[in-house]
């Protein structure tokens, strides 16, 4: 084996993504990033409830009060951590490229926290010609909070393209987002509770998200699906129920009965459709049917085997295989404790796995068959 590189020679070594195209072709990859992060946000905000969320919704009610080990437990159990730390750092980036970008659309030094050292770049910048990469590379890009002033204060002096009203009435939740996200970065000292970060996420980040991304600056990422899917690329894939989680967040009313039952379940179906390995049905991949047969036999014979082992763990087994709401299988394995009674489901193909204080969907209105025997 040869000598290892020096570590600077080895960090150069990748593609630039905005690559080939000439400097003023060139397009920005901000929004695309941005696009990213979303998803990698809201894969981990869906996590929360398989990681921490199983006794959380048993204590919402005002008579469980949560015990304080179950606080230390949860909250500052590692797993929860990490998706707590990671839905926010997401969530918190993606804002800050799509501000930055919608700057940057306006003027590049506008989405730059200086002006450059060289009076040749800052020559060529005002004049809006075509700067090489590595120029780029020198402008050091405004903050979150810097970025966030800007496009108020353009966008209230009709200075930026198009309505941004959406920027301007949620000033307050962004700038708490990213205080949020500096007491994480810069101390790691603070988690906020389960519950309350439900609904900062779900009743705030999420509507907010669902009108920002669909800003005709962002449209056409925001809808850009990968080739063999048909679901934009920060999105899960289709849901065999036919409900779209998201959707149904964005509308959980704050006197909504059964909110946290509610909450939980669409998180959880979430979370699996973002694992489901199944090609969709309408997927470009699907006339050939390369993908997904391996998956499809793996997980029906997984599960049949679940009910053929009565005591898989020793105290309780499988009682039924149910047709999974989020990859469509029969592959929804039941299991029930050492009385028979049913406690959880478990799908064998895309992990969809609730527990059975979640009651059936039905009690709250969303149409997918009661997993639980009276
Ligand atoms: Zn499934």
């Amino acid at each position: 084996m040869s000598a290892i590189p020096d570590i600077r020679t080895l960090m150069e070594q990748g593609t630039c993504l905005a690559d080939p195209l000439p400097g003023h072709l060139r397009f920005s990859n901000l929004p695309r990033m941005a696009i990213i992060s979303i998803r990698a946000g809201l894969r981990a905000y869906f996590s929360t409830y398989r990681i921490a969320g199983v006794s959380q919704v048993l204590s919402q009610g005002p008579s469980q009060p949560l015990k304080h080990d179950e606080i230390i437990r949860q909250e500052s159990s590692p797993d929860y951590l990490e998706v707590y730390t990671e839905t926010v750092l997401h969530l918190h980036y993606a804002i800050e490229l799509a501000l930055k970008e919608l700057l940057r659309q306006k003027h590049t030094l506008l989405a730059s926290s200086n002006l450059p050292h060289s009076a040749i770049l800052l020559c060529r910048l005002l004049h809006k010609e075509s700067i090489s990469f590595k120029d780029e590379e020198t402008l050091k890009s405004a903050e979150f909070a810097e970025a966030l002033k800007r496009v108020i204060t353009l966008a209230n002096a009709k200075l930026l393209d198009g309505d941004l009203s959406i920027v301007i009435n949620h000033k307050t939740l962004l700038e708490v987002l990213n205080t949020l996200r500096n007491k994480i970065i810069h101390r790691g000292l603070f988690v906020m509770d389960y519950s309350a970060f439900d609904l900062v996420i779900s009743a705030h980040i999420i509507p907010f998200l669902a009108e920002f991304l669909y800003l005709p600056q962002f449209e056409i990422q925001a809808n850009l699906a990968v080739s063999s899917e048909t679901t934009p690329l920060w999105k899960y894939k289709k849901l065999a129920c036919g409900i779209d989680p998201l959707k149904e967040i964005a509308n959980i009313g704050k006197n909504t009965e059964h909110a946290w039952e509610k909450l939980a379940l669409l998180k959880e179906l979430g979370r699996a459709a973002y694992q489901n390995p199944l090609d969709a049905p309408e997927s470009s991949l699907a006339p050939f049917g390369v993908g997904d047969s391996n998956a499809r036999c793996r997980a029906e014979q997984l599960a049949k085997h679940e009910l053929s082992n009565l005591n898989p763990y020793a105290y309780h087994g499988a009682n039924e295989i149910l047709k999974c709401p989020v990859c469509g299988l029969h592959s929804l394995v039941r299991y029930n404790d050492g009385d028979g009674n049913d406690t959880e489901v478990i799908c064998t193909c895309c992990t969809f796995n609730v527990n059975r204080a979640l009651g059936n969907a039905g009690n709250y209105g969303l149409p997918i068959d009661g997993f639980w025997s009276p």
